[in-house]
């Protein structure tokens, strides 16, 4: 019995050209989370795609435990909706259908079910409508397996029989990401510390179709290499989802010295912000990106209200994504656990911002009066800013380990 996988998607926003686009980049995707697995074929299906087992594998067995693990993968992957094993038939008699639907229903349940048959019939030439298709199989699954009844309105089971290039019969169907494949949508440079906020919004965006990059922060000695690995460890979780994930580690005490010793001190952390967000466009530039995303989440700290993200914004040229802006902790929280960044944001490694902190910072800062005390950083810092974008850090995030990379080659790797 020949198995497969197919991958049903949202079709509302695919028309015309962009489905094919869609399609592309979703399968490049497909093969990046499929990586080490051998060389499965990834086809078109008419408004599906179509995984084969690498040819190597002809064991039964084996093919199981592939399918398995290549689904488990898939759960990650954006923009697919949803992932279904499947026995790919190799004649489309209805009888035919109906007897290898039965056999389906053995082997894949253990206790009867109630049940309804629906028929996809992408190939017009078949003699049935899908209708007439669905009514006969569906009595022949009665037929061999009596334990089984038949409810159209609320059935425990859906069987589907899909008639296309090939015929396709299953009856499970495993949730996917939903959302847009990774690669559609652009890329941006998300700034990743080590806290719950900003691998949630990078994730967010990611699923949106965006391709990230990501930019750290880092303070030695004043925070240590474990605040770094840590954050390395948040972009590989990320990279599950958002595909590899180069992530550029700032070596930021220089500036943040600076700051402290010329600015006030109710104002060196949004002063220190836009510094960050200088820096990340530069670094954006770098990497192709056009956009920054951050994990701000308005009235959390007195750096995130209205007021000092104004200031802080008012330093960029490109524009800032802030996906989790208005989400209650609890609710960011949640999806940090769902998506497994959690445990490892909770781990409690200090961040360059809870060093050089004022005891009372301001919350309602002016921009005029930020701008006047950042000129005690200039001209120094234009030359502090380029070498630290020079002696950037380099590293790209896979799902399953994080490479240290040479900045000048990162282009090709990073894909
Ligand atoms: P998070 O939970 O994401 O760390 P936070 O609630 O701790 O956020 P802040 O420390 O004020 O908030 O940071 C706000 C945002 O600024 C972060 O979400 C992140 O996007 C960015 N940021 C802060 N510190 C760093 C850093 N060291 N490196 C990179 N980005 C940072
Ligand atoms: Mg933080």
């Amino acid at each position: 019995m020949k198995k497969g996988i197919l991958i049903k998607y949202g079709e509302i926003v695919l028309k015309g050209n962009n489905r094919a686009q869609f399609e592309n980049v979703l399968i490049k995707d497909i093969h990046i989370a499929l990586k080490g697995m051998g060389e499965s074929a990834i086809r078109k299906e008419q408004g599906r795609l179509y995984i084969s087992l690498p040819e190597e594998i002809t064991d039964e067995k084996a093919g199981e435990e592939w399918i398995r693990e290549a689904c488990e993968k898939l759960t990650y992957v954006f923009g697919i909706l949803r992932i279904c094993p499947v026995d790919v038939l190799d004649d489309d008699r209805i009888e035919f259908l109906g007897e290898k639907m039965a056999e389906y229903v053995l082997r894949e349940f253990d206790e009867p079910h109630t049940f309804k048959v629906i028929c996809k019939r992408a190939n017009k030439h078949y003699p049935m409508n899908s209708m007439e298709v669905a009514a006969e199989v569906g009595a022949i699954v009665l037929d061999k397996v009596p334990s089984w009844s038949v409810n159209v309105h609320e059935p425990e089971v859906t069987l589907f029989v899909e008639l296309r290039n090939q015929v396709y019969i299953y009856g499970k169907e495993i949730p996917g990401q939903g959302g847009l494949p990774v690669g559609t949508g652009g890329k941006c440079a998300l700034l990743l510390s080590g806290g719950i906020d900003s691998p949630v919004a990078g994730w967010m965006m990611a699923r949106r179709g965006i391709r990230l990059c990501a930019v750290y922060f880092h303070a030695h000695p004043y925070t240590s290499e474990r605040a770094k690995e840590k954050v390395l460890e948040l972009a590989r979780i990320v990279s599950r989802y958002a595909g590899p994930i180069p992530v550029y580690v700032i070596p930021f005490t220089e500036i943040q010295l600076a700051i402290y010793e010329k600015c006030h001190h109710e104002k060196l952390t949004i002063i220190m912000r836009r510094m960050m967000m200088l820096i990340a466009e530069k670094i954006a530039e770098k990497e192709g990106a056009d956009s920054l995303i951050t994990g701000e989440n308005v009235g959390q700290v007195a750096s995130q209200t209205l007021a000092s993200m104004y200031c802080t914004n008012a330093v960029c040229h490109m524009p800032v994504y802030r996906p989790v802006i208005a989400f209650d902790k609890q609710e960011i929280v949640e999806i940090a656990r769902k998506i497994d960044t959690f445990e490892t944001s909770i781990l409690p490694y200090e961040d360059c911002c809870t060093i050089f902190v004022a005891k009372h910072p301001t919350t309602q800062p002016k921009l005029p009066d930020i701008e006047e005390d950042e000129k005690h950083l200039y001209p120094e810092v234009t030359t502090q800013i380029e070498t630290a974008v020079r002696d950037a850090e380099l590293y790209i995030a896979h799902p399953d380990r994080v490479r240290k990379a040479n900045v000048s080659v990162q282009e090709n790797e990073s894909e």
